[in-house]
């Protein structure tokens, strides 16, 4: 039951682009992970096969149609596949490592990237999609959305990175922005590590760096502060 992610594209040639190397590629040829394309193309209209027409009541741009995206979400959606159906756009809900982890324990997803000014609206709404942002900025395409959260995911699959990323110590696992990290040599361009993190003290070393994550937490994000508190009642 490995985790099955299938991409709806105009750009099948961009995957698996760079989840086919380092951490993402070797869990995809060990087959802990499978991506398969369609090509929205492929179920295109007429000799030209389009996809996309003008929009409705004017404007710039062109949008996606439903019937054609409908296809193509059918063909790639048989009866019974229980996978969260994506669309990667910027009115989404915002992705968190929540969501990445949700996703990371379920069967898989069925991805949509969108193109030109979006996908008409019925086909969001007659196909289940769950719009999915990653971030207040826009993309000319959901591509390297859809590689984005690909690779959140894939991190979280057993075995992909054994130990490392299970550890729950990360940036957002707890709520807090990450403490900083320190290796060799000791001492570089006049600059020490600080002095607790050579003192072999364990509960020490553990003490600063929550304050630490909680200083740099409260400096740079607040926002996670504020939204980690327990709801009102
Ligand atoms: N006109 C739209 C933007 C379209 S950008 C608007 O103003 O909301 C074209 C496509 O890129 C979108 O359909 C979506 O699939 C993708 N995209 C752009 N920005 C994105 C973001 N921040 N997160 C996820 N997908 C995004």
């Amino acid at each position: 039951m490995n985790f099955r992610a299938t991409v709806l594209t105009l750009y099948p040639e961009m995957f698996p682009g760079a989840l086919g190397l380092s951490l993402a590629g070797r869990a995809l040829e060990r087959g802990d992970w499978t991506l398969d394309t369609v090509q929205i193309r492929e179920f295109g209209l007429g000799r030209h096969r389009a996809v996309d027409d003008t929009p409705a009541g004017g404007g710039a741009g062109m949008v996606l149609r439903a019937d054609v995206l409908a296809a193509a979400i059918d063909h790639a959606t048989p009866e019974g596949d229980r996978r969260p159906r994506l669309l990667m756009s910027p009115r989404g809900k915002p992705l968190t490592q929540a969501k990445v982890r949700a996703l990371a324990a379920g069967p898989g997803a069925v991805i949509v990237c969108g193109r030109f000014e979006g996908v008409d609206q019925r086909v969001i709404e007659a196909r289940g999609l769950e719009e999915v942002s990653i971030g207040d900025y826009i993309l000319s395409g959901g591509e390297p959305a859809a590689l984005v959260l690909l690779d959140a995911v894939v991190r979280l699959l057993p075995g992909v990175m054994g130990n490392e990323a299970s550890g729950g110590e990360e940036s957002f696992e707890n709520g807090l922005l990450e403490h900083p990290h320190y290796t060799r040599p000791p001492e570089w361009e006049g600059r020490a590590i600080p002095e607790v993190l050579m003192s072999g003290n364990h509960a020490r070393i553990a003490a600063w760096r929550r304050a630490e994550a909680e200083r740099l937490t409260a400096e740079r994000r607040p926002d996670l502060l504020i939204s980690a508190q327990p709801t009102q009642k």
